[in-house]
C-alpha cells in the first residue's frame, strides 16, 4: 500500500514538473529586456549559433520600441532610392552632430548613420516594410522610414522581430524580471538573478547583452539628474525605470550625460498621448492661444520644447487639414482617443479651441502664402510640404513631456559596457540603456536606428566573445 502511494506521489510531481517547465539554469548569451535593442540582438546571436536566453520583466515584449510612431532614420536604403530621395551616412552624421549640439560620441555616430542603412535592409529581409519615407525634426533630408501608409513603425518592428527570434529557437520569458547582474571572481560576466511569480533563480551565462532601456518613466531618477523636470509627465512605457543603469553602475560601469533628458513638444497634457512629429513633418504648424505661430515647428525638440513653454499656459495647439490626416494613419488613433478638436472652417475652429478666428485664420493664410512661394520668412521652417486648406480642420492640444534619456552606460564601438577598468568582460550594452550616442538631443527617428544597429552589434559580439 505504502509503495501504490509512493508511486502516486512520484508520478504526480512528475506532471507537475511537465506541466511548469523548469527553467535552464545556462545559457551562451543572456539578453536583458525584449524591447527592440534586445530582440535585434537576440536574432544576431543566434544567427551566430549559441543558444540565448531573452529575460523580460513585463507581460509582453516591445518597451518603448512598441511606442515608436513616426519611423526609423537611415540614409541611402533603397526606399529613398525608389523615391528618388538622395542623401548619405555623411549628412546623416552631419545632422545628428548638429542635433545633439555637437556633444555626441563621434565614433558611435559614425557607426549609427554608416550602419542605419544596413540595418533597414536586415529589417526588411525579416520581412518588415519600411517603404514609406518621411522626415522628423532635425533632418535636412527625408529620412524617416517606417510602413506603407504611415502606419506605426515600432508595433510592426517588434512584430517582426519576435517572431524571428522565435522562429531561430530563442528563449524569450516573459515577466521574468533581471534584479541583479552577477560578475565571477576575475570580474567577468557570469549571470543574473531574476525574479518571477514562482519566486528568484539565477542563471548562468559566458556573455550578458543589457537592453533595459531608458529611465524616462522613473520621475525620481530624472528629476534627480535634471530638477527642472519636476512634475514632468512622461510619453514613455511604465517599463523605462532604468534597471540596467542601477545594475550596471552596482557593476563600477561608467556612465555618460545623465542630465541631457530630452522632452518631446508634442504631448496631449491630459492623456499623455504623444503625437508623433510625422504630422509635423507631414505638414502641420503650431499656434498659441493667441492664434498666432511662434515657432519653425521642424526645430529641434529642445528648441520646439522651450518656446511651447514660453507660450501662455504652457501648452499650444498643433493644427492641420484634412489632407495631413489622409496622409498619416497615426492621426486616426488620435481621433479614436477624443483628442482631436474638428470643424468644417477655421472660424468653427478657433471658437471650439476658444482662440481669436482672425488671428488664426491670419495666420494659416500666411503659412499658406509661405508655403506658395517656398520660403517662410517669418520663422525659417526649411520644408514646406503642403499648403493647410483642406476642410475639416483639426487641432490637438501639446506641451512638452520626457520623451527620450540621451544619457546611460559607456560602450565601445563593439558594444562593451565600459569601467574605470576598461571594458567588463563579456557584459555588452545596446539601445537607450546606453550613453553618447545622441548627444544634448536626439533627433527624431534617430533612436531606432540607434538601437538596431547596436542590438545588432551586441549580438554578434555577445555571441563571438
Ligand atoms: C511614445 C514614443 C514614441 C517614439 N517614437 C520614436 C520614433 O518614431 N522613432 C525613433 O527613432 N524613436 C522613437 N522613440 C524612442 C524609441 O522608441 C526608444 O528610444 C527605443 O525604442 C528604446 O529601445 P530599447 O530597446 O533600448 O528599449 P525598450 O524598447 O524600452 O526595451 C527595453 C525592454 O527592457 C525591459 N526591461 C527593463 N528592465 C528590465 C529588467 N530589470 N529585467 C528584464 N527586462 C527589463 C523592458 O520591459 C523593455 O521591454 C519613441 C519613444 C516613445 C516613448
Amino acid at each position: 500500500m505504502k509503495c501504490r502511494w509512493s508511486f502516486l506521489a512520484a508520478a504526480l510531481l512528475l506532471t507537475v514538473l511537465l506541466s511548469f517547465p523548469v527553467a535552464a539554469d545556462s545559457a551562451d548569451v543572456i539578453i536583458v529586456g525584449a524591447g527592440g535593442a534586445g530582440l535585434a540582438a537576440a536574432i544576431e546571436a543566434a544567427d551566430q549559433g549559441v543558444s540565448v536566453v531573452v529575460l523580460e520583466k513585463m507581460p509582453m515584449a516591445g518597451g518603448n520600441t512598441l511606442y515608436a510612431t513616426g519611423g526609423m532614420n537611415a540614409a541611402g536604403t533603397s526606399s529613398q532610392e525608389t523615391l528618388g530621395i538622395e542623401d548619405s551616412p555623411a549628412v546623416h552624421y552631419k545632422d545628428t552632430m548638429q542635433g545633439g549640439h555637437d556633444l555626441n560620441v563621434p565614433e558611435l555616430v559614425e557607426i549609427m548613420t554608416e550602419q542605419a542603412p544596413v540595418a533597414v535592409e536586415w529589417l526588411k529581409g525579416l520581412g518588415a516594410d519600411l517603404a514609406d519615407v518621411g522626415r522628423l525634426g532635425g533632418s535636412s533630408v527625408n529620412r524617416t522610414h517606417r510602413p506603407t501608409g504611415g502606419q506605426p513603425v515600432g508595433p510592426h518592428l517588434v512584430q517582426v522581430m519576435f517572431e524571428a527570434a522565435q522562429t531561430r529557437g530563442v528563449d524569450v520569458r516573459l515577466e521574468n524580471e533581471v534584479i541583479e547582474i552577477l560578475l565571477d571572481d576575475n570580474g567577468a560576466a557570469h549571470g543574473v538573478v531574476v525574479e518571477n511569480r514562482e519566486g528568484t533563480y539565477t542563471i548562468t551565462a559566458k556573455a550578458i547583452v543589457v537592453t533595459t532601456g531608458g529611465f524616462g518613466a522613473n520621475p525620481t531618477m530624472f528629476v534627480e539628474y535634471d530638477p527642472e523636470l519636476e512634475g514632468f509627465g512622461t510619453t514613455n512605457a511604465p517599463s523605462a525605470t532604468g534597471d540596467g543603469i542601477t545594475m550596471l553602475t552596482a557593476l563600477g560601469a561608467d556612465l555618460i550625460h545623465m542630465d541631457q533628458i530630452q522632452t518631446h513638444p508634442t504631448v496631449h497634457p491630459g492623456r499623455s498621448t504623444m503625437i508623433t512629429e510625422a504630422v509635423r513633418g507631414n505638414g502641420a504648424i503650431m499656434v498659441n492661444r493667441d492664434g498666432a505661430r511662434f515657432v519653425n515647428e521642424m526645430g529641434t525638440r529642445d528648441v520646439v520644447s522651450g518656446a511651447i513653454l514660453d507660450q501662455d499656459g504652457q501648452s499650444a495647439y498643433l493644427f492641420f487639414d484634412d489632407a495631413v490626416r489622409g496622409s498619416l494613419a497615426a492621426v486616426e488613433n488620435y481621433r479614436r482617443q477624443g483628442i482631436v478638436t474638428e470643424a468644417d472652417t477655421l472660424e468653427e475652429l478657433a471658437n471650439a479651441l476658444g482662440v481669436d478666428a482672425a488671428a488664426l485664420t491670419g495666420a494659416v493664410e500666411e503659412y499658406n502664402a509661405a508655403v506658395a512661394a517656398g520660403s517662410d520668412d517669418a520663422f525659417g521652417r526649411s520644408d514646406l510640404p503642403r499648403s493647410l486648406d483642406e476642410a475639416p480642420f483639426y487641432a490637438i492640444e501639446i506641451g512638452p513631456a520626457v520623451h527620450h534619456t540621451m544619457g546611460g552606460v559607456v560602450i565601445n564601438e563593439r558594444t562593451e559596457v565600459q569601467s574605470a577598468n576598461g571594458s567588463i568582460p563579456g557584459l555588452f550594452a545596446a539601445g537607450e540603456v546606453t550613453g553618447g550616442i545622441h548627444g544634448g538631443n536626439r533627433l527624431g527617428g534617430n533612436a531606432l536606428a540607434d538601437i538596431i544597429v547596436f542590438g545588432r552589434i551586441a549580438g554578434q559580439q555577445a555571441a563571438q566573445y
